[in-house]
């Protein structure tokens, strides 16, 4: 028991250990002499920039109600001449996140703002920086080209707020959240780290030290701290470690798309907003089952999303991998046979990768080592069952070949009905419960497996996460959601993809878009340049998620209600919607990600949208073809240019000429609604193809019928001469070059006029 408490103090000690930086910096003069007072016989005399964040912190922790508060105030207080066991592991933390042993000098003028980790990231291209604008996190206020004048007033209201939320709490795991919410967007400090936020630099301390805590608990149970004051004898030396004291692990997900998408068109919209909230949720209820057995805490889980979790271990913990994956392997076989599976891995590494600015390298490694394993998939359970036939009964469901008592799966309702609830309901839990599931029979006994159990409510509830985004309020819930959660709703609930089909101009019909960040691997490999420390990593994995797994849902809810997002989150988005209204919000995707870059040329987006060939047709089948559509954008070179481009209507449009091929679009359906004859479409796909076998045989291009064609259609309509001539002048230049992708556009105009 003593030891748990003494984890407690470990964890948020080096959790809170610089909220002092927060806090001084939205003093007001009252304040600062309640803190000198506090203090003063601790405090160099004549000191002008004392208190200091220390001071500043530990006075802070003192007006909380946090369990062993003044304990916790006093490692604050010691965090750079530690005197006691816990002090000194907070210091090592504390510059093992950073990287290296900075003397953190308290300036008087450090009312700074944040620079965008994401307006920096360089893999070739020329950034520009840009600054966030101080507030909470889930709050997209825009990028500032230069900093706010009245910062020093933004920051004590900041910092009022964040006191008021933190004051009475007890609970570790919502201080984190608060945390989370309230100290994303501050500069950690004033040194050269401009962009790493005080937030990344906190968690990641705290992740530490409880690995460091945790890996020398028996020789700290027996009174033997040598190893420890070694480390941190070696740090202060400017030594680079090779003590092995940590692991990461990161866990993968595999065989979703098939999973997620194949479902039964009757209710699909339920069951994939079911089936994708258990896609985004299953890493990381399995991440927090390792967490409770290696009794870690929320902080070690450094990232969740997109399909990876990335957990920061004790080293002793790899010992337990074998186990984990095949209990992991278990349950989920019993659950999916082979069709989901989660893979883990990890390396041990030595201190010295933090000291050497090089955390990327270890994020490498173990992604490497995953893709090793791929084919591996379920291999501890590969020896039994897989031979003999599951079900002997005639009637199996053809979505999850489990036996079907009634007309309906009861496996795969499950998944609608949890997609049900999420619709339904204003909150949601994750209850710890005692694992002893021998049996799958719905997606909830999957959850309990891992130790947790779902609760739907519409009262509010403290350690619940709120569904919606827009109603989170720590005063009701302790976050919110990590996925999208928008479906296209009317007075009778959710609208079927029947009626979203009939909101799409011209041919009725539903449509998928989806898309993710290109060079993702590159970005965090190499586009950090010099410094990939824990905390700036990290920084800028919070950065992406927090335009995915947040701000991408908010703008669609008010600018694009008909359209679904199915999943959102990582670097990655799934929405289906009527089909013509999906180019406009792919367009606002990339210009909306573009500006929360900064501009910055290295972080682009690629997209991929299909269209149901039938209202009916299988969701898995448009959404297999829109991946591959997706791969070849992202295939697409053309000249200086790659990647960053969106498949329409079968052909890859670089965003660079999205809006000259948008305004062939246009104008072709200016032309039609003027009453142009349709006619037009069959000329240009005709010209369209014979320049493509011109092409092929190596042959030139002839133009005279495409010009005799316009010349004949500006004679008859007149009127619309100038429209026409604007046509032309875009899809043919040099009078023997046609417009590469006149196909596409051609295709966008005829369907979005058909009736
Ligand atoms: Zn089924």
């Amino acid at each position: 028991m003593k030891q748990e408490f003494q984890l407690h103090e470990v964890y948020l000690s080096s959790l809170l250990h610089d909220i002092g930086e927060f806090y001084k910096r939205a003093a007001l003069e009252d304040d600062k002499n309640k803190v000198y007072n506090t203090f003063k016989e601790k405090l160099p005399a004549q000191d002008i920039n004392s208190p200091g964040h220390r001071e500043w912190g530990a006075y802070f922790c003192k007006n909380t109600s946090l369990d062993k508060k003044d304990v916790i105030a006093q490692r604050i207080l010691e965090h750079h001449n530690p005197v006691s066991l816990v002090g000194k592991i907070i210091k090592i933390a504390d510059i093992l996140s950073s990287g290296k042993d900075r003397e953190q000098k308290d300036k008087i003028i450090d009312y700074r703002n944040i620079e965008s980790v994401l307006s920096l990231v360089d893999i070739g291209k020329k950034t520009n920086k840009k600054y966030k604008a101080l507030g909470k996190a889930s709050v997209y206020k825009g990028l500032l080209d230069s900093e706010q004048p009245n910062i020093k007033k933004e920051y004590k209201i900041l910092w009022d707020e964040f006191y008021e939320t933190i004051k009475n709490e007890k609970d570790d795991e919502r201080i984190y959240y608060i945390l989370k919410e309230y100290t994303q967007n501050i500069r950690k400090d004033f040194d050269n780290t401009s962009d790493i936020s005080l937030f990344s630099h906190l968690n990641t301390t705290a992740a530490i030290a409880v690995c460091i805590y945790r890996q020398y608990e028996e020789e700290i149970k027996k009174g033997e701290f040598e190893k420890i004051e070694a480390l941190l004898d070696k740090l202060e030396g400017g030594k680079s470690p090779e003590d092995e004291i940590f692991c990461l692990l990161k866990g993968d997900i595999s065989g979703i798309q098939g999973f997620i998408y194949n479902v039964d068109m009757d209710g699909a919209l339920k069951a994939l907003k079911g089936r994708s909230f258990y896609v985004a949720y299953i890493l990381e209820i399995i991440a927090r089952y390792i967490i409770k057995n290696e009794g870690l805490t929320l902080s070690n889980l450094l990232y969740c999303g997109g399909g990876h979790s990335y957990i920061l271990l004790p080293a002793k913990s790899i010992d337990n991998l074998p186990k984990y994956q095949r209990f992991v392997d278990e349950v989920l076989y019993k659950a999916h046979s082979l069709d989901v599976a989660v893979l883990l891995a990890a390396e041990r590494f030595d201190a010295g990768i933090f000291t050497n600015n090089n955390f990327s390298e270890i994020f490498d490694k173990v992604g490497k080592m995953l893709a090793q394993g791929k084919n591996r998939k379920n291999k501890s359970i590969m020896s039994h069952d897989m031979f003999k036939p599951r079900w002997l009964a005639e009637r199996i469901c053809p979505y999850c070949n489990r036996k079907m008592d009634s007309d309906k799966c009861s496996f795969c309702s499950s998944f609608e009905s949890l997609g049900d609830n999420l619709i339904k309901h204003r909150y949601i839990s994750f209850e710890d419960v005692i694992n002893e599931k021998r049996q799958i029979k719905n997606v909830f006994d999957i959850f309990e497996s891992f130790g947790f159990r779902i609760r739907f409510s519409d009262e509010p509830n403290l350690k619940s996460y709120s569904i919606s985004k827009e109603e989170f309020d720590f005063k009701k819930s302790m976050y919110y959601i990590k996925t999208a959660n928008h479906l296209h709703k009317n007075g009778n609930g959710v609208v079927s993809l029947d009626d979203i089909s009939k909101i799409s101009d011209g041919i009725k019909r539903w449509g998928i878009l989806r898309g993710d960040v290109d060079n993702l691997g590159k970005i965090f490999h190499s586009g950090l340049k010099e410094n990939k420390s824990i905390a700036r990593v990290s920084t800028l994995s919070n950065e992406l998620d927090m335009f995915f797994g947040n701000f991408l849902e908010g703008f669609i809810r008010d600018e694009f209600k008909e359209c679904d997002v199915i999943y959102s989150g990582g670097d990655d988005f799934f929405i289906i919607g009527p089909w013509s209204k999906l180019p406009y919000l792919a367009e606002e995707i990339n210009k909306r990600l573009c500006e929360y870059a900064g501009g910055n040329p290295n972080i682009t987006v690629s997209m991929a949208i299909e269209i149901a060939p039938d209202i009916k047709f299988p969701i898995y089948r448009v959404a297999e073809v829109a991946g591959e559509n997706l791969d070849r954008a992202k295939d697409c070179k053309r000249g200086n240019y790659e990647k960053n481009a969106i498949s329409l209507m079968g052909q890859a449009v670089g965003w660079e000429e999205y809006d000259t091929h948008k305004l062939i679009k246009e104008i072709l359906v200016g032309l039609i609604n003027d009453k142009v004859t349709r006619n037009i479409f069959n000329v240009l796909y005709s010209i369209f193809e014979q320049n493509q076998r011109a092409k092929d045989n190596n042959e030139i291009f002839r133009t005279w019928r495409l010009v005799y064609y316009i010349a004949k259609l500006k004679e008859r309509y007149s009127k619309n001469k100038s429209e026409i001539d604007k046509l032309i002048n875009l899809i043919l230049k040099n009078h023997n070059e046609l417009y590469s992708k006149l196909e596409s556009a051609t295709i966008w105009a005829d369907l979005e006029t058909r009736c």
